[in-house]
């Protein structure tokens, strides 16, 4: 039976990562996928456009922005950092772009681009990629895993292990949570892995009217009776709720104040405040007198939302302009600042970024990423309990824990 330095589980951004590091220190590498391709989940990352990082370039303020839990990426991020990142696909080939939010791209604007880099790298360095094999236990003595056996049968053996399954969201994907089982069985905790980033679900048939309308620069807040989180930046109508960057990252506020009695505003103007978005209405207004109101909101809204907005303000299509009261005036001035939707739900696993929650880092050793419970055991990437907003942030946990692995094999 062929012998390694490391066998990976589980082929994506993490275990790559880890797979090219360790080989190019040496080691002899097996990466073990079940999928018959490497990245899966990768490739529909950024809609597809994959955000490879986030170019914050202050360190602290980005290990910051995983609360508690970023403390442990400290010795990951400093062997590779975001910059580091972007280097690595720059010199592979891959230029990058810079969006709102700092929000790293490819040019080409495709993950495959991503993927590509990544099992030239594999190829190049000799890390031997076993596809379409499926892992179904892990055995372990006296705290040394001493085998892997896949569901055909067949057993890898390593002189050590490193289980980069991810979490358990988008299971289509392949991502369906098997890592959690075996490190508990192996005596390591789980934190109870959460569906985290999802989209909203709302009470209000409005969400269905508007479906696909997305939406620029507006400001969503979630509300009970005060306000407990708000978010500038791009959404998206879905068929029952929304979806979109502002919307995923505001799902942890639901989801933290539990959703009975919240609601969500939208402000579809947050550069103008009440008084000054009711003057540009009167404004708008004077210059087309005589027209009638279905016909005076172009400039004001996106059209789909148009006639939502004007079955909402109550005031009928056919009304003259000159002939809107002023607290009509201020009804609609109220629907494009506080258009106010009742949350249901959240979406679950299926429609989830990411998964909060996972193994305790507590018992992983933040300078190796090694398991402290089990001698030649790593972990790496999303199956740890640390989880970001979305802005490129889960992407670098993968890239900068499995490659801290990679250095650490020899
Ligand atoms: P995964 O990518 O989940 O890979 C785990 C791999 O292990 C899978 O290929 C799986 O098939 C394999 N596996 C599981 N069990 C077994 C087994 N028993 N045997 C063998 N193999 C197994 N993050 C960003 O930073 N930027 C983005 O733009 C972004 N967009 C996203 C969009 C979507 C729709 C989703 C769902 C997530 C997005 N994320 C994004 C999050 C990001 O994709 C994940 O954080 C990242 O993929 C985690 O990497 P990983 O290597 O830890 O796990």
């Amino acid at each position: 039976m062929k012998k390694y330095n490391l066998a990976i589980i589980g082929g994506g951004p993490a275990g790559m990562m880890a797979g090219i590091q360790a080989s190019k220190n040496g080691a002899h590498v097996v990466l073990i996928e079940k999928n018959p391709y490497l990245g899966v989940k990768l490739l529909i990352t950024g809609k597809g456009r994959c955000n490879i990082t986030n170019a914050e370039e202050d360190l602290k303020k980005l290990i910051g922005v995983y609360g508690q839990n970023g403390k442990f990426l400290y010795s990951a991020i400093n062997k590779l950092s975001n910059t580091d990142v972007i280097n690595f696909f720059e010199n592979g080939g891959v230029r990058t772009k810079v969006e709102r939010g700092n929000r790293v791209f490819p040019v080409s604007d495709s993950s495959k681009d991503v993927l590509y880099i990544l099992q030239k790298e594999l190829k190049k360095n000799k890390v031997e990629v076993k596809l379409n094999s499926e892992v179904k236990e892990i055995i372990n003595k006296d705290n040394s895993i001493q085998k892997i056996i896949l569901k055909n049968g067949k057993e890898i053996t390593a002189d050590n292990y490193l289980i980069t399954t991810g979490g358990k969201s988008y299971p289509g994907t392949g991502s369906t949570g098997d890592g959690y089982a075996w490190v508990k069985k192996l005596g390591h905790t789980v934190i109870d892995p959460c569906p985290a980033l999802t989209p909203i679900i709302v009470k209000e048939n409005t969400a269905k009217e508007l479906e696909g309308l997305s939406l620029k620069n507006v400001e969503i807040s979630i509300w009970d009776k005060k306000k407990l989180g708000s978010e500038f930046g791009e959404a998206l109508f879905t068929g029952n709720g929304l979806s979109g960057p502002i919307i995923l990252n505001l799902s942890k506020v639901v989801e933290k104040n539990g959703i009975k009695d919240l609601k969500l505003q939208i402000d579809f103007k947050p550069a103008l405040d009440f008084p000054t978005l009711d003057k540009r209405i009167q404004k708008d207004f004077a210059e087309i007198k005589n027209k009638q109101f279905k016909n005076s909101l172009d400039k004001l809204m996106p059209k789909k939302l148009i006639p939502v907005i004007m079955k909402l303000s109550g005031i009928e299509e056919t009304r003259k302009v000159n002939e809107i009261t002023k607290i009509e005036r201020k009804t609609l001035v109220k629907l494009l600042k506080e258009f106010e939707l009742t949350i249901t739900g959240l979406v679950g696993f299926e429609k989830a970024i990411i998964t909060s929650g996972g193994v305790d880092i507590k018992e992983i050793d933040p300078k190796t990423c090694k398991s402290k419970i089990i001698n030649n055991l790593y972990l790496a990437g999303e199956v740890l309990d640390i989880d970001g907003p979305t802005g490129g942030y889960n992407l670098q946990v993968a890239w900068s824990t499995g490659y801290l692995v990679g250095e650490n094999i020899k």
